[in-house]
């Protein structure tokens, strides 16, 4: 299947052509069209164009526009969710969930539409005020640049394109050059659901060639970007007075208390270290398990890991399935190799044919090594014993990165005495750092990024807010 650039409600063919694969097999599943300076350029300015139009469009229309596409994505399940997993290689269950959250974000970004608002300030609380009346109006920024990761090509995108629309702005989509095409179709979607031409525009592209060039024009007003730490910094460093999100990466952490249930804490740390075959910014990478049921933990983590089924993405059993390339997979085999030439212990897994990886369990990792202070994206985790949890807070806050973590006891006060002081954007009780509701604030501390995400909040980050006062 051949896909055009998305452009002004039209589609643009370009010579330049990549084909995308499967990456399971390397299938050939279809062709897209690449943006070159010139196709960044029509992107910026049709957008530039509609953003007048979105600023003026009552919020009930965008709503309702977003209600509309919400329902299309819902009719279209089916058909979208095996683009999805074709492309990125996710297993075809999982594309499916992914459907399903893209689905709720778009309605949640819709509700949210109806109540983009300011507030009244109290002019009088100051003695100079007497006989003034004050209040805020949050207005849309303009033009809107969105670059998106591979790993959840459709719902990252929707958290930052449905905020977007919902608060006024037009967009320009950068999505991952491996995983192109479920963004274009996004893209007709809203075409065919009333978004006016333009407010929208899909530019595939090498990042590396066309996102300097996205990020520079004076015509884009903010950048709201997920993806790498690396790119992340670049953009930052690239974007001058520009607004910013950085949505990054982690190497999220566990502590598992000897009082936990490990009837209820196993599945969801298997769950949260190999979904999507390790590939997201949230999987559980690190555990520490106090001392005392570290044997026990560290078994059925072994069982549970074994217990998964490993196969091709569109097979309805499979649980495991290839990376995003071979390269990836081969970097996350040379890392569990590294850990283990450091002392680690491999239990299971870490077998690689191909992209595919088995999911892997370490043992006595090391701190130094990179499974352990590095974001692996990979299928695997690593387990450590604890002492006390002083020194178990000690070692999730031994990371560059904030995103989330989570700990797993019976006891409201160790809780949230980890809740307290551990340094992340979310922090969860009794449920595994790789769980995300659409509508929570989500977002992390220090190289995991700055800002938020979640409809609400993502609409604060895209809209100024301006003061008027009347005297
Ligand atoms: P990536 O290599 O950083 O790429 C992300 C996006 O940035 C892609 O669209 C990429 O385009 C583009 N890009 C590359 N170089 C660029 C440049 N110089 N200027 C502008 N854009 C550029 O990340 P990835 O490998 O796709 O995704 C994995 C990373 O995303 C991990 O670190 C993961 O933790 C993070 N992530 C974070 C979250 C979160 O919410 N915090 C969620 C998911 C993933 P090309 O594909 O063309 O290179």
């Amino acid at each position: 299947m051949e896909y055009p650039i998305w452009i002004g409600g039209e589609p643009v063919y370009t010579a330049q052509r990549k084909k995308i694969e499967l990456p399971y097999d390397g299938a050939l599943i279809g062709e897209v069209c690449q943006a070159d300076a010139a196709t960044v350029d029509a992107a910026v300015a049709a957008a530039h164009r509609a953003a007048r139009v979105m600023r003026e469009m009552p919020l009930a229309e965008r709503a309702s526009i977003l209600r509309r596409v919400h329902q299309a994505v819902v009719e279209r399940k089916e058909a979208l969710a095996h683009i999805l997993s074709s492309e990125s290689g996710k297993p075809i269950r999982e594309a499916r969930l992914e459907l399903d959250r893209a689905a709720q974000t778009l309605l949640f970004s819709a509700e949210e539409a109806h109540r983009v608002c300011g507030e009244v300030v109290p002019a009088d609380a100051a003695p100079a005020g007497k006989g003034r009346w004050a209040m805020t109006l949050r207005e849309p920024l303009g033009v809107i640049a969105a670059i998106t990761p591979f790993n959840f090509p459709l719902n990252l995108s929707v958290h930052k394109i449905g905020p977007a629309i919902a608060a006024g702005n037009a967009v320009v989509h950068k999505p991952a050059s491996a995983t192109p095409m479920i963004a274009l179709e996004l893209a007709r979607i809203f075409h065919e659901c009333g978004l006016p031409a333009g407010a929208f525009n899909v530019i595939p592209g090498p990042g590396g060639a066309i996102g300097d060039l996205l990020v520079q024009d004076p015509r884009v007003a903010m950048v709201t970007f997920t993806g790498s730490p690396e790119v992340g910094l670049r953009i930052r460093s690239l974007a001058g007075m520009k607004r910013v999100t950085l949505e990054l990466g982690s190497n999220s952490a566990v502590i598992v208390a000897e009082d936990a249930d490990l009837e209820e804490t196993v599945p969801r740390c298997i769950t949260g270290a190999f979904a999507n075959s390790g590939q997201v910014c949230i999987s559980v990478q690190r555990i520490y398990v106090q001392e005392q049921v570290a044997a026990e933990f560290v078994e059925r983590m072994v069982e549970g890991a074994r217990a998964l089924k490993i196969g091709h993405p569109h097979d309805a059993e499979t649980q495991i399935s290839s990376l995003i390339t071979v390269q990836e997979a081969e970097r996350v085999e040379s890392w569990i190799a590294e850990a283990v030439q450091a002392g680690a212990r491999l239990l299971t897994g870490g077998a690689r044919r191909r992209a595919t990886l088995e999911p892997a369990v370490l043992t006595d990792v090391p701190p130094t090594v990179k499974i352990s202070c590095q974001e692996a994206f990979g299928p695997l985790v690593a387990i450590n014993p604890y002492r006390t949890l002083e020194e178990a807070i000690a070692m999730v806050n031994d990371s560059v990165y904030g995103l989330q973590a989570s700990i797993f006891t019976r006891d409201l006060r160790k809780a949230f005495q980890a809740a307290r002081e551990v340094q992340v954007g979310g922090f969860l009780i009794n449920e595994a750092p790789s769980y995300r509701l659409d509508q929570m604030p989500y977002g992390g501390v220090k190289l995991s990024g700055t800002g938020r995400e979640g409809p609400r909040y993502a609409i604060q980050e895209m809209t100024e807010c301006k003061l008027v006062l009347w005297r």
